[in-house]
């Protein structure tokens, strides 16, 4: 199926060359430098969706009193682009990102755009700007789909009946710069990410821009990541900074669940489905920082591991909070989390079998 929508295509006179590509993709870092191409599709109140488009990659000109400025009315999706080992290039289950970010749009009051659009831009930004899809193993090139409130004016009354949807792509190599090290994480008690009823289950850039006060008080507690609790005890486990969290007691995966306070994870998701496939019972619950701490401590929750598209599974060694600090195993990356990585990157990158048809060719 394809969408009602005919992108017009517009190439970069200026696109960088060969040599100037190579260099940056010989040390891409993650999220500083972008493709030679965008893609835009406006949406108007009443006429729908219209003038997709694909053109060189730049900057906006966007009035002051634009309301994606003042009232954050924002969302954004992130995948990636594989290049496997065959040569061809792939998506991570674009449909489940095409799902989330209607969902988003649910809750912000923006309109949907047709899963089948959202899948052709990634498509035709991937075909267009192929040669930035890196080769080193490892590397992806990382899809930023998103959607801004577009409507010029300050009345805060109802939601803008003008957005733009745009995607950018940015080749990328770990997200954290030390590998699979085991990241050490800061448990936030005096700030909360999301409660029952507000937006925690959507990737809107207000939950990050109200995230990075607690970020900046880990990473000043020596911690590299927040892990943020419930709202109202502040003792339940939701998930981290950008990813979701995987407690593992021997055989047994317990994830926290979805309880419309933290973001539904693809890579949770694909993880829940394929645990039994490697002899892991997997199952969504809650777990509060007690049951986490005296889990280490009698030995049975043997490991914990973060996921998410931009660092796919990354251990956590250690652990740091107001009055209580403890390590998880010895400290490194223990089998069952490289296990799980290593199914997840053999899927992405070609070489384990496909069993649930989660790989799209581009
Ligand atoms: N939680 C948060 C807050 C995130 O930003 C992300 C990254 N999208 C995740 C979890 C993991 O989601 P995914 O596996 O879809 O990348």
């Amino acid at each position: 199926m394809t969408s009602q929508l005919s992108f017009d295509v517009q190439l970069n006179q200026q696109a960088r060359t060969a040599a100037e590509r190579e260099q940056v993709l010989a040390n891409p870092g993650f999220g500083q430098i972008f493709t030679d191409h965008m893609i835009s599709i406006d949406y108007t109140e009443g006429r729908g969706w219209h003038d997709a488009r694909l053109e060189p990659y730049g900057p906006l000109v966007l009035d002051p009193a634009t309301a994606v400025f003042h009232y954050a009315q924002e969302l954004f999706e992130g995948l990636k682009a594989y290049r496997q080992a065959n040569g061809s290039i792939v998506s991570f289950r674009p449909y489940a990102n095409a799902a989330r970010f209607n969902k988003s749009a649910l809750r912000m009051a923006m309109p949907e755009l047709p899963e089948e659009a959202f899948v052709e831009s990634l498509e035709l930004l991937v075909q267009t700007d192929k040669e930035w899809v890196p080769t080193t193993e490892g590397h992806s090139l990382y899809l930023r789909p998103f959607i801004i409130a577009t409507q010029v004016g300050l009345g805060v009354n109802y939601p803008s009946k003008t957005y733009r949807y745009m995607v950018i792509a940015s080749p990328a190599a770990s997200y954290f710069s030390g590998g699979v090290k085991p990241v050490s994480v800061w448990l936030s008690t005096e700030y909360t990410r999301a409660a029952p009823g507000g937006t925690g289950f959507a990737k809107c850039g207000g939950n990050y821009a109200a995230a990075f006060v607690a970020q900046r008080q880990a990473v000043e507690q020596g911690c590299d990541q927040v892990v943020w609790l419930d709202a109202n005890e502040h003792r339940y486990v939701e998930e981290m900074g950008g990813m979701n969290l995987f407690f593992v007691f021997g055989d047994r995966l317990l994830t926290p669940a979805l309880t419309g306070t933290l973001l539904p994870g693809v890579t949770r998701d694909s993880i829940l489905a394929f645990a039994a496939d490697l002899g892991l019972k997997a199952e969504e619950g809650r777990i509060s920082i007690e049951e986490w701490q005296a889990g280490c401590e009698s030995g049975e929750l043997t490991e914990v591991f973060a996921c998410g598209t931009a660092a796919v599974v990354t251990p956590v060694g250690t652990v740091k909070g107001a009055d209580r600090s403890w390590t998880i195993g010895d400290g490194t990356p223990g089998t069952v989390t490289q296990k799980i990585r290593e199914e997840l990157m053999g899927i992405q990158f070609g070489s384990r079998p496909d069993s649930y048809n989660w790989i799209h060719k581009i």
